[in-house]
């Protein structure tokens, strides 16, 4: 008999839901705050009561219409009380207790009933009584309410619940089968597999059957979409993975998961596969306000979305951003809402980093009840570092609080007296720096926490007295951000700072995460492997240590598919770019880039490390170079400006074209102008991040954590930027290209050292004489 994994919480949340979707009653996020007077409420309670079990784990496997379902929870507390079960079910809340009744949130009751169920049968009890505990998070204080069930009542309850749940776990357990038996049959989706493909996809397999992580550099070529989702999917199938979560930085990535998936369902692959977009992105209004009076999706959504999903998930496998478009239209729900539903019934999600990593936003609904058979394959991993970073950081600024001030002035006393205060500790994180423009503290700022608390707090409550707050943007920001800020706090450890900095005016404080690697470890653990690869993860050891990986782990570099032969590499080290030398620079680096791009025909790309030096460089090109069509990347681009600036480079073009651009810009990563739309690449500079305060806290931190600090803060960052624009210029096997490297700090073995394996035929050029004969020589034109 099939069956059916199936947690209390979300079997009662699933079915009990109704009305409208009305993001200004949401209880806003304040679970660290919420776990924390959990855990009081239950020390008290064991003080209290000598029997007071605290964080009581219940499971049972319970047949229904044969079907097994494997439930389970986990009660807050559970005592005895005159002879009989009490399960204890406490809930923190942001509403006032005098606003809190009996009836206050039916899913409450339900949930703790079940419990009491689970409980009563496995302890042969004919009676459990329930107790919900209600805690306000500003005031600390309780209030309950009790209750005394039999135990056939409650079984009455919970097998109620299940037979509304039945088509949907007959669903789950067929869809199951169809799946697995597909998987059986899968055969790799291409006629052979490419040189180094194999290898990721045994590597990719290995580490999803061990339960470890992978971190793979693999070349462009390789196909490292359909190397890490095949194995991951055949792990599935047998039974090493309950789900797949394909996760990238950037949108234009995710087709190619979406792609790869197409081609296996070519192959009769029966899997489910959604791919999520962001809220904003996705919502059908002008502007993203749900509530019921400005959003017709939003009135009714928890009414009909069950009848959607069931329709959406019996009917369709593949939930790319059109498809949950058409269900939500046709339903009249929230797409974005749809999305995140479908997801529970997906076998591969197809996401942003953030809805797995990022403190704010993950997806709480797999994550929030512990570790399960999760797999991250995560794309580009190179990208994780940074973003990490971000997602982990969480800033505030003094001007915001006078904003709100100014906009907020009638409010009251008490709203008024708690601004004033967050100002005053500003004031004095401010004056903490003296004379300096910026400060760093390896504590929290406590007092402002403090302040920032009971800000939160009141906010809390006037949304409550005021819906029409919940719409006014300046007071919203001001109290996420605040609220964003407590819950960063709470992550904060020694791999942090405090980093206070004077600005234009106005002061900031940044909880600055400058080591992610614990964190990354903590949201790695909800899943049992992940495969981290790239293109460009050198060197391994670094991306393995600030990415959390652990000795055990895997590190793996694939060779190229393509010919070398095919990629003319040079350098040139007899320029210094660094800043210091850049003015006289300028007409060498010219000079080079024009001779580079006289030799042949074709479209080129001149990558710089910053828009002041790509412009010096650009003009003075353009006055020697006339015949060349050349146009330079502006500072800030519209989607359809991208575009357009793409669409100049045309295969086999009847004119010569170079285009400045920005290493680390859009443009040196992410694109892939394949053919002889780009036949080379002039890099200019080690890609160094731009030398400031915020990077050299970092430099200092692994300074002293590893003595790595420059390599760290400065090296590897900047090689990456160079390895993934020299990486555009080779798309597939018939491409032929060039690259120009031009530093001196090219020819240092540290430098050298991090050359992938591919350039080690490499030549050094030292005059625009020679770099013509080698070009010549390359492109076949004596
Ligand atoms: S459609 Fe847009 S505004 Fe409406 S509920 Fe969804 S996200 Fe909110």
């Amino acid at each position: 008999m099939e069956k059916v994994k199936l947690p209390i919480r979300r079997l009662v949340e699933f079915l009990l839901r109704f009305g409208d979707i009305d993001s200004r009653y949401v209880e806003k996020d304040r679970m660290l705050e919420g776990a924390k007077a959990h855990r009081s409420i239950q020390k008290a309670n064991t003080i209290d009561c000598a029997d007071y079990k605290s964080e009581v784990s219940l499971s049972a496997e319970i047949e229904y219409r044969e079907i097994v379902y494997v439930i389970d929870g986990r009660a807050d507390g559970i005592f005895m009380q005159d002879g009989i079960p009490v399960i204890d079910e406490i809930k923190t809340t942001a509403t006032p207790l005098h606003l809190i009744g009996e009836d206050h949130n039916i899913k409450h009751w339900a949930q703790a009933e079940c419990y009491a169920y689970l409980y009563a049968s496995c302890n042969n009890f004919g009676k459990a009584a329930v107790q919900i505990t209600y805690c306000s998070l500003d005031t600390g204080e309780t209030k309950r309410f009790f209750k005394v069930f039999d135990a056939d009542e409650l079984k009455t309850f919970l097998y109620g619940l299940l037979e509304k749940y039945a088509i949907w776990a007959y669903h789950t357990s067929e869809w199951a089968k169809i799946r697995d038996a597909s998987i059986k049959a899968l055969s790799f989706p291409f006629p052979a597999f490419r040189k180094g493909q194999r290898n990721l996809a045994v590597y990719t397999y290995k580490a999803i059957s061990g339960g470890k992580k992978l971190f793979a550099q693999a070349p462009t070529g390789t196909g490292k979409t359909i190397s890490t989702l095949f194995p991951a999917v055949k792990a599935l199938g047998e039974g090493k993975a309950a789900k797949i979560f394909y996760l990238t930085a950037k949108t234009i990535t995710r087709q190619a998961a979406e792609e790869a998936f197409y081609r296996m369902r070519q192959h009769s692959l029966k899997f489910k596969t959604l791919t999520i977009t962001a809220k904003d992105k996705i919502c059908f209004c002008a502007e993203t306000l749900c509530y019921p009076e400005t959003c017709e999706y939003a009135k009714g959504h928890y009414d009909r979305i069950n009848g959607a999903l069931l329709d959406a998930i019996t009917n369709c496998d593949d939930f790319n951003r059109a498809v949950v478009e058409e269900y939500a239209k046709k339903h009249r729900v929230c797409p974005f809402e749809l999305s995140l539903d479908i997801s529970l019934w997906a076998d591969s999600i197809i996401c942003d980093y953030n809805y797995v990593f990022d403190p704010r936003v993950y997806l709480r609904r797999f994550f929030a009840e512990g570790r399960d058979d999760y797999v991250f394959i995560v794309d580009e991993a190179h990208n994780l570092v940074d973003r990490a970073r971000e997602m982990f950081s969480a800033e505030l600024s003094k001007s915001r609080f006078l904003e709100i001030k100014k906009t907020f002035k009638g409010t009251g006393k008490p709203f008024k007296k708690a601004l004033t205060a967050v100002n005053k500790c500003f004031l004095a994180l401010k004056a903490a720096c003296g004379e300096l423009e910026h400060c760093i503290s390896n504590d929290l700022p406590e007092e402002l926490l403090t302040s920032l608390t009971k800000f939160a707090g009141l906010c809390d409550a006037l949304l409550k007295e005021n819906r029409e707050l919940g719409t006014d943007n300046t007071f919203l920001s001001g109290y996420f951000e605040a609220l964003n800020f407590l819950n960063i706090a709470e992550l904060f450890n020694e791999m942090y700072v405090t980093f206070t900095e004077k600005r234009s005016g106005d002061v900031t404080i940044k909880l600055f995460c400058l080591d992610p690697s614990f964190l990354l470890g903590e949201a790695f653990k909800r899943g049992c492997s992940a495969i981290l690869f790239s293109a460009t993860l050198t060197p391994l050891g670094y991306f393995r240590d600030i990415l959390s990986g652990g000795d055990t782990d895997t590190l793996v570099a694939i060779d190229t598919p393509f010919k070398s032969a095919n990629l003319c590499v040079l350098f040139a080290g007899h320029i210094s770019t660094r800043f210091k030398n850049r003015d006289q620079s300028i007409s060498h680096v010219a000079e080079l880039a024009g001779c580079f791009i006289s030799c042949k025909k074709g479209n080129y790309i001149v990558y710089f490390p910053s828009y002041k030096y790509m412009h010096d460089v650009f003009v003075e090109f353009r006055a020697k170079y006339p015949e060349i069509h050349a146009f330079e990347q502006e500072a800030s681009m519209t989607e359809d400006a991208r575009e357009a600036f793409l669409d100049f480079f045309k295969e086999d073009p009847e004119q010569t074209m170079a285009a400045f651009c920005v290493l680390g810009g859009i443009f040196s990563e992410g694109i892939d102008l394949k053919g002889t739309r780009l036949i080379g690449a002039v890099i200019v500079g080690v890609g160094l991040p731009q030398l400031s305060v915020q990077q050299n806290i970092i430099k200092d931190y692994f300074m002293r954590k590893n003595g790595m600090g420059y390599e760290y803060a400065y090296m590897y960052p900047g090689m990456n930027k160079v390895l993934q624009a020299a990486g555009r210029v080779i798309r597939s096997e018939s491409d032929r290209g060039a690259v120009l490297l031009i530093d001196e700090r090219f020819t240092h073995a540290a430098y050298k050292n991090l050359f992938p394996s591919h350039w080690q035929h490499c030549k050094t050029i030292r005059d625009v004489k020679k770099l013509e004969a080698v070009l010549k020589e390359f492109w076949g034109l004596f």
